[in-house]
């Protein structure tokens, strides 16, 4: 088996891109195949060095590694133009010496498609007139003659799919510039690298009954198509920007891991067939196969993708979690010294979906500022200061002898909440509006042991100033 993803470097890996690449490398490390990156830069005005510097960027970042290439199909030229002047030799293709513009206008006026007047126009010439034109100078494109008849292309993924060769327009191969379109250079190209298997998106279903007439004609073996189903977006149509698709590019920047979207994107259009749905890329080699790929468009859901990306973020090794979550920290907590950082990931790993959530999260655990949430403040330490005062009192002195350790501090404050006969709700609350400044935390004796007795006194003593002088003493956050 050999397969091959070919983008064309008009702009970033999307994640329909992405998705055709990963169902075609899952495939070939599930059967031991190989994997080709071919880039289809024919067309100079649109392709840059930029974007093809980006999708090979945003590939490895996916973890998809090619076994060879990249290809540049600018490079193989000359083998197009050779592919086509054959055919033409053949008489299985034709000159076209018609300007575009006076097609469309005949076409437009008769009510057909252009390649139909472009047909009659060469079938006008005699052979001896199309040669004289051409060695005069004329600019000509080459166009297939579609024969007539049908073809039937066996799709892995769809069945057997007809197309009556009345709808398949004798397509130019090659342009007056010389320049081969796509339909003539992915032939030349999939047969000379001996390509087995081509999986792409459902929008290339309509260039296939093309593709399999030129090998044909050419006499090149071809390979078996799979039609993977399109991406659409939860309102049912096709995905776009519109809907907040964006590259794989944006998405490694939100703090998505590579992991999570290779994960997210296999299962559009696939699943294992046993209910599973966080899988790692291991899990998804064994697992993969063609049959179950459906037909069906498969649904965008970024709600999904959060959440397996909050499976995968939980799953992850704290250490491989250290330099993303440090880049996403503002400057004063990423200077946190290693040991603090690694048990705020530890404490937050599991209750965040993103990195850059996480790391938000973890600020004032790492940090030194705490930013106090109004509501917070106002339901633990405004609403009743003398209350608040008396307990962060209480908490500062325990705090200041306990032993550092979690089910010691655990009883100590347990034992303030009975001698003082309330529940310990009031302290721990009051506590974690101190240490993080909110109304939710992750574990807060955990907090404590990893922000250290030091600056958790600093913390209790700001807090008790707060009450002192009302809420406002500090920087108050939404
Ligand atoms: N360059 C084409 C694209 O990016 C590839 C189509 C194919 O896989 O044959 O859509």
């Amino acid at each position: 088996m050999r397969v091959r993803f070919a983008p064309s470097p008009t702009g970033r890996l999307h994640v329909g891109g992405a998705r055709t690449a990963i169902f075609n490398w899952l495939l070939a490390r599930r059967w031991g195949g190989e994997f080709v990156l071919r880039i289809e830069d024919t067309d100079r005005s649109r392709s840059t060095t930029n974007n093809t510097k980006a999708i090979i960027d945003e590939l490895t970042w996916l973890g998809i590694h090619w076994d060879a290439g990249p290809v540049f199909q600018g490079d193989n030229v000359g083998r197009h133009r050779e592919a086509a002047t054959r055919l033409l030799a053949e008489g299985r293709a034709y000159r076209d010496f018609a300007s575009p513009a006076s097609l469309r206008e005949e076409a437009a006026r008769r009510g057909c498609h252009p390649s139909r007047i472009a047909r009659e126009r060469a079938m006008e010439l005699t052979k001896g007139e199309s040669d004289r034109k051409a060695s005069r100078g004329d600019p000509y494109a080459i166009r297939f003659l579609v024969p007539d008849g049908e073809t039937v292309v066996d799709d892995l993924v769809r069945g057997p799919v007809r197309f009556g060769h009345r709808d398949v327009d004798d397509l130019v191969i090659l342009r007056s510039n010389g320049t081969p379109t796509y339909n003539l250079a992915a032939t030349v190209d999939d047969a000379e690298a001996g390509i087995t298997h081509v999986v792409r998106g459902e929008d290339h279903l309509s260039n296939t009954p093309k593709q399999a007439l030129l090998y044909r004609a050419l006499r090149l073996p071809a390979p078996s198509f799979a039609h993977v189903p399109l991406i659409l977006g939860t309102d049912g149509s096709r995905l776009s920007k519109r809907h907040g698709a964006r590259s794989v590019e944006e998405y490694a920047d939100d703090g998505i891991l590579p992991e999570a979207l290779f994960n997210f994107l296999a299962l559009l259009g696939w699943n294992p067939g046993d209910g599973r749905e966080v899988m790692s890329r291991p899990e998804l080699v064994r697992a993969f196969t063609l049959e179950r790929v459906g037909a069906k468009g498969a649904v965008f859901d970024e709600e999904k993708l959060h959440w397996l990306n909050g499976r995968h973020l939980a799953r992850k090794p704290t250490e491989e979690l250290l330099g993303l979550v440090r880049s996403k920290l503002p400057p004063t907590a990423s200077a946190s010294e290693e040991r603090r950082l690694r048990s705020a990931i530890d404490l937050y790993k599991t209750r965040s979906r993103t990195v850059a959530r996480l790391a938000e999260q973890i600020v004032p655990v790492v940090g030194e500022e705490v930013v106090y949430q109004e509501k917070a403040v106002k339901k633990h330490l405004s609403k009743d200061p003398a209350a608040a005062l008396y307990r962060l009192e209480a908490l500062a002195g325990l705090v200041y002898v306990c032993p550092w350790d979690a089910d010691e501090l655990d009883a100590g404050i347990r034992r303030l909440a009975v001698a003082e006969g309330v529940g310990p709700g009031k302290y721990f609350h009051l506590l974690r509006v101190a240490m993080v400044g909110k109304l939710a935390s992750a574990d807060i004796l955990q907090i404590l042991l990893t922000v250290g007795r030091k600056r958790t006194i600093d913390r209790l003593r700001a807090a008790r100033d707060m009450a002192k002088s009302g809420a406002g003493a500090r920087p108050l956050g939404p």
